[in-house]
């Protein structure tokens, strides 16, 4: 069976990918902070904490596909010339160390599987393209996440490994707030649809609505 992780999955874009991923048939890991002890599909999962990165890498037998999608936003409106720097720090050890630190965990598996799938939730905010003014730590933390995505696409291209970025759009969660417009279903679509992409599908790629988004 296809075994998946999804980080950040106790709520939002997480959750639901967990949820389609095993409505797909897929064997889900929920990698999350606080697990529910009557939820077996749930494990400890800090993406700042190397030690419960390890531990939960260690226990798993296999893996195929790995959703990063854990991620804060700290800095609200912060302006690059206003931040305090500790913000950007503390963003990006969530939103780009994490990620990295979990697929390096996790690459040996996902190598092995000969058919790995890594699934970076980026942001349309990472858009280098269209690239303005405030929000700087999380801007930088998702333009950082999408340059991994790239280097490891490249790096595990030899070993079958897809690795893809998703700008979900605007997600109504904790994060995305009730006005936006968008549903979680609609959130977490194209990240399945990478997650669960055949051996021909793309690598290296910024995806919006199943489709290449400008970087
Ligand atoms: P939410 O705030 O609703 O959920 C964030 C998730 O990340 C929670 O499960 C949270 O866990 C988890 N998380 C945060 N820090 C850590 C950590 N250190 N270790 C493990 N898990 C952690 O956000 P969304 O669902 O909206 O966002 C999911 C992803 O989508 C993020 O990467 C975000 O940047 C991205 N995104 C969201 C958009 C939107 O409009 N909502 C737009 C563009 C991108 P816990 O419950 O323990 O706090």
């Amino acid at each position: 069976m296809t075994v998946a992780l999804v980080t950040g999955a106790s709520r939002g874009i997480g959750a639901e990918v967990a949820r389609e991923l095993e409505v797909a048939g897929l064997d889900v890991v929920r990698g999350v902070r606080t697990p529910d002890p009557t939820d077996p599909t749930q494990r400890r999962l800090d993406v700042t904490d190397q030690a419960s990165i390890d531990d939960l890498a260690a226990s798993l037998e296999r893996l195929d596909v790995l959703v990063n999608n854990a991620g804060i936003v700290d800095d609200a409106d912060d302006s690059a010339v206003g931040i305090d720097l500790d913000v950007v720090r503390r963003t990006l050890e969530t939103n780009l160390f994490g990620a990295w630190r979990v697929a390096q965990a996790c690459a040996p598996l996902l190598r092995r599987s000969g058919h790995g799938r890594i699934v970076n939730v980026s942001s349309g905010m990472g858009q280098l393209s269209d690239m303005t003014g405030g929000s700087a730590a999380y801007r930088i933390s998702k333009v950082s996440l999408n340059a991994l995505t790239r280097i490891l696409a490249h790096e595990l291209a030899p070993d079958g490994v897809l690795v893809n970025a998703v700008s979900p759009g605007w997600v109504r969660s904790d994060m995305g707030g009730r006005s936006a417009p968008r549903s979680l279903e609609e959130g977490a679509d194209t990240a399945v649809w990478l997650a669960t992409l055949p051996d021909d599908g793309p690598t290296g790629g910024f995806f919006r609505d199943r489709r290449p988004n400008p970087w």
